[in-house]
């Protein structure tokens, strides 16, 4: 079908881009089937995407409410596109502007992306997209069904790293609460815990595997910059692995990259030991107030790459 649209979250697709694809793609056909969408001309049909392989919290969470893995959609080329969880070109799809961009939700800082024409653009401050689709769920009077409900409590679970993260707003507690109800999830922690323990099995994971998982590339100020992260419910989880990665980093860093940085997160102590490999060590010194000895630094209370990474690396690179 030509006229259809892709919906797609970013690279290494993490829960949320993948769950919100999914629920976007959804709520959008019911905007269809309730003719909303023919008044602004927007009358087909929405098909989600992913762009890459699901990590296994994903797995985990469309398994365990029934629904399947999206198609997989790498390049843009010529399709009208929606973009979720993301707004910037360096994690969208290859080709991006041979596509038609007819929308983005998402929660993040605004990011590169332009439109020659007007869109739909839902961007809220929030710890996730679900969060904001949920509100738009709401506004427009679409029923949300048990297991898009599920999948949507899913992803703020995992992105606000069970309400832990400095992302978390009183909305997300407030929709997950709702959301709750509706997937019938009666101990919110609990089920969290189970979704977050999915990403703690590294068991049998490669270090090129467990650095890449959830790997995002930045442009600030003109050099490339790019930081993984992996989220544990245990740091020793992975201590035996972390030279390991190490090694990695430096690979990753030889294409073309000013700085490759992981952070290592420990959900239950709430903190991150950052790990670096750095053209110029005394930007990200400056950024985060600590002196690089070795090869990480721990940061107290760091969990959110997006919030606590991002903006002081930014700033420092100004
Ligand atoms: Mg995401
Ligand atoms: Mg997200
Ligand atoms: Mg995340």
């Amino acid at each position: 079908m030509p006229d259809d649209m892709f919906v797609v979250g970013h690279k290494n697709p993490d829960t949320d881009s993948v769950c919100s694809a999914i629920s976007f793609a959804f709520l959008w056909n019911k905007w269809k089937e309730k003719g909303l969408s023919s008044k602004l001309k927007l009358e087909f049909n929405a098909l989600p995407a992913v762009q890459g392989d699901l990590n296994a919290e994903t797995r985990f969470v469309l398994e365990r409410f029934g629904l399947n893995a999206p198609e997989k959609l790498t390049d843009a080329s010529g399709k009208k596109v929606a973009l979720v969880d993301h707004s910037e070109r360096a994690q969208s799809l290859e080709n991006l502007e041979k596509a038609e961009i007819v929308a983005i939700v998402d929660h993040h800082k605004l990011g590169d992306i332009t439109t020659p024409n007007p869109i739909l653009f839902v961007n809220l401050p929030v710890g996730c997209t679900a969060t904001v689709l949920k509100l738009l769920y709401d506004k427009t009077g679409v029923e949300i069904p048990k297991n898009i409900a599920g999948i949507m409590l899913a992803s703020i679970l995992s992105d606000t790293v069970i309400f832990k993260s400095a992302t978390t707003t009183e909305l997300d507690k407030k929709v997950a609460e709702e959301l709750a109800k509706i997937a019938g999830v009666e101990d919110m922690v609990k089920f969290g815990i189970e979704v977050k323990a999915k990403l703690s099995e590294v068991e049998g994971m490669s270090a090129k595997e467990i650095l890449m998982r959830d790997f995002k590339d930045f442009n600030m100020s003109g050099k490339k910059i790019g930081i993984g992260q992996i989220e544990l419910l245990d740091l020793s989880l992975i201590e035996g692995k972390k030279e390991e990665i190490y090694k990695e980093l430096m690979n990753k860093k030889k294409e073309g990259y000013h700085s490759v940085l992981f952070m290592l997160t420990d959900i239950i102590k709430e903190g991150t030991e950052l790990l670096i490999v750095t053209d110029d060590p005394k930007v990200v010194e400056k950024a985060f107030g600590k002196k690089l000895e070795g090869e990480s630094i721990w940061l107290e209370k760091v969990m959110s790459r997006k919030k606590q990474l991002v903006p002081p690396l930014e700033k420092a690179f100004s």
